[in-house]
């Protein structure tokens, strides 16, 4: 039998037909998997009739919402390829992928159609489907399209080595790339999530962190529905909504960046009944040990976390729960059938995979396993330098540890080199996490004639009293911190800039920083 996705959602439905299979909190909309089943094979006939034919992208421009899981699954059964876009891009940004991409149909929504209507007309080939109501007159409405479509199974051969979606990577270090997925990595990626997050047929999920991104969509969603869960879709996070949702839907299991767990962490928490939540998977970012801690304590959940990305899958690690504390800051093991090197960094090109080094040295980050990506869509060359030699070199730095664990210093790009030292932004970041009277911290080097590069903290606070004095004393006081780590500047800001997965944009805080060292300022 070939596994694809479409056949997985079918053995699902076969299994568990009258059963919940998902509510979209927005439209109010529940759907048991016989009836999701039916809007499916409704949206994958629309679909045929429109002229989309096996290995034709359809992209979704949404934000969470059911329309966007139907169209993964109806994509899936027909072999096209699903190509979710991030729904935080502007215009040029949606105009590259769009050309890059070529989709025959577009899915989108609302709350971005300003977006779509400043663009369409360079799209003549592309039908835009609407997915609310008043469609606008260059869109045609995808509820009338599916309404009209038979529930008929579609009867197309699809294999689990097609290709059954490109994602474009976030962007954080320079223009998107779009990753290209077989059925097969997929099915492998939500195994794996089943296994280690212990996913059964009575867990109910929310679905807060975007849909457009593998952390949410291959890690929790399909997981999720692979075993005959159910998803509570939120059209975007919110916190005091997703406290509220987890009581009155009975959350067993979500996934949220450390972001989300930092901010429900600020809401009050005994104004809520929490108690159905077991686990909390984190990840798509790094999260401060002390945050670990606290959610740990204050939300009394256990909690696992996934270190990856989109190329791989995008887990490549785990760290179980039994691990969380005792090894707090460490991104886990390896998941089953994966194999991390740590291999000497190359400056001329991508690092050989056989420099490998011992345990406890730090190097990049390659890996190997059955949920790797094929390639870049539309560049060969970048994806033969990603996978150099068949490993994916994942331009992170980390060490593993003596018991095989790893831990993720930071990306090569934002390491900071001060007076010929290594600093990695995330040990600076996460002795000040532990400050409490700071919310949000990120690190970032700043041109320095002396050192090279020296260390500046932007600092979101959350006892508006904390000074940088103080902030300084706690650097100095901390036992994990050498003096030339310390920063040397503080900002001051309102929030930092994160992208949709919850990751902060440091390019953003570098351009900053030019334009007030441009203007003479801060000393
Ligand atoms: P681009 O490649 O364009 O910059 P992106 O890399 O942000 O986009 P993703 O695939 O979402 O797109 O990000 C993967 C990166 O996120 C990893 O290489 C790593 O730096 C970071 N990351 C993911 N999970 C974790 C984690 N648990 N701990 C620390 N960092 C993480």
């Amino acid at each position: 039998m070939s596994t694809t996705i479409g056949k997985i959602f079918d053995l699902t439905v076969m299994k568990f037909p009258n059963k919940e299979a998902l509510y979209d909190v927005r439209k109010n909309v529940r759907f048991t998997y016989s009836e999701w089943n039916d809007e499916v094979n409704r949206l994958a006939n629309a679909l045929l009739a429109e002229g989309v034919k096996k290995g034709d992208r359809v992209s979704t421009f949404t934000f969470n919402t059911e329309e966007l899981g139907t169209s993964f699954f109806a994509c899936a059964k027909i072999g096209a390829v699903f190509n979710p876009i991030n729904f935080r891009l502007m215009g040029e940004e949606v105009a590259f992928i769009l050309s890059d991409a070529e989709p025959k149909v577009v899915l989108f929504e609302k709350a971005v159609e300003p977006v779509i209507a400043a663009i369409e007309k360079r799209f003549p080939h592309i039908a835009f489907w609407y997915i609310d109501g008043d469609t606008p007159e260059y869109a045609q409405s995808y509820h009338e399209k599916v309404e009209a479509a038979e529930t008929r199974p579609v009867e197309i051969e699809v294999d689990e080595n097609d290709l059954c979606a490109i994602m474009y990577t976030s962007g954080t270090t320079g223009r998107p790339k779009g990753v290209m997925h077989k059925h097969r990595n997929m099915v492998e990626q939500s195994l794996i999530v089943v296994g280690s997050t212990k996913l059964g047929a009575n867990d109910v999920g929310l679905v807060t962190a975007p849909m457009f991104h593998c952390a949410e969509l291959h890690c929790a969603f399909l997981p999720r529905i692979h075993v005959g869960g159910s998803n509570v879709i939120l059209h975007q996070f919110a916190p005091k909504k997703v406290l509220e949702l987890i009581d009155s839907e009975k959350i067993t299991k979500f996934f949220a960046a450390p972001t989300m767990w930092n901010m429900l962490l600020q809401e009050n928490l005994s104004d809520y009944n929490i108690e159905s939540l077991k686990l909390g998977l984190y990840g798509a970012a790094p999260m401060a040990p002390s945050l670990v801690h606290a959610c740990h304590d204050k939300l009394g959940i256990k909690l696992v976390q996934a270190y990856g990305m989109t190329e791989m899958g995008p887990a490549i690690t785990f760290l179980s729960e039994d691990d969380q504390l005792t090894k707090a800051g460490a991104a886990g093991q390896a998941c089953l059938n994966h194999e991390i090197r740590i291999v000497k960094p190359n400056e001329d090109g991508p690092s050989n995979p056989d420099d490998i080094l011992p345990p406890g040295e730090s190097g990049e980050i390659i890996v190997q396993g059955p949920c790797m990506m094929s390639g870049y869509f539309n560049r060969e060359e970048a994806s033969e330098k990603a996978m150099y030699k068949g490993w994916y070199h994942s331009g992170d730095i980390g060490y593993l540890d003596e018991e095989g664990y790893l831990w993720v210093k930071d990306r090569v790009d934002d390491m900071i080199i001060s007076g010929g030292e290594n600093i990695y932004p995330r040990e600076v970041e996460d002795v000040l996490h532990a400050h409490e009277g700071v919310l949000d911290v990120a690190i970032v080097g700043q041109p320095d004639d002396r050192w090279g590069e020296s260390v500046t903290a932007f600092v979101v606070k959350k006892d508006p009293q904390v000074t940088e004095e103080e902030l300084d004393e706690w650097c100095k006081n901390s036992d994990s911190l050498a003096n030339y780590k310390r920063p040397r500047k503080y900002l001051f800001v309102d929030a930092l800039p994160r992208n949709a997965s919850g990751k902060i944009q440091k390019f953003v805080l570098r351009k900053q920083m030019e334009e007030l060292f441009s203007k003479g300022q801060p000393t």
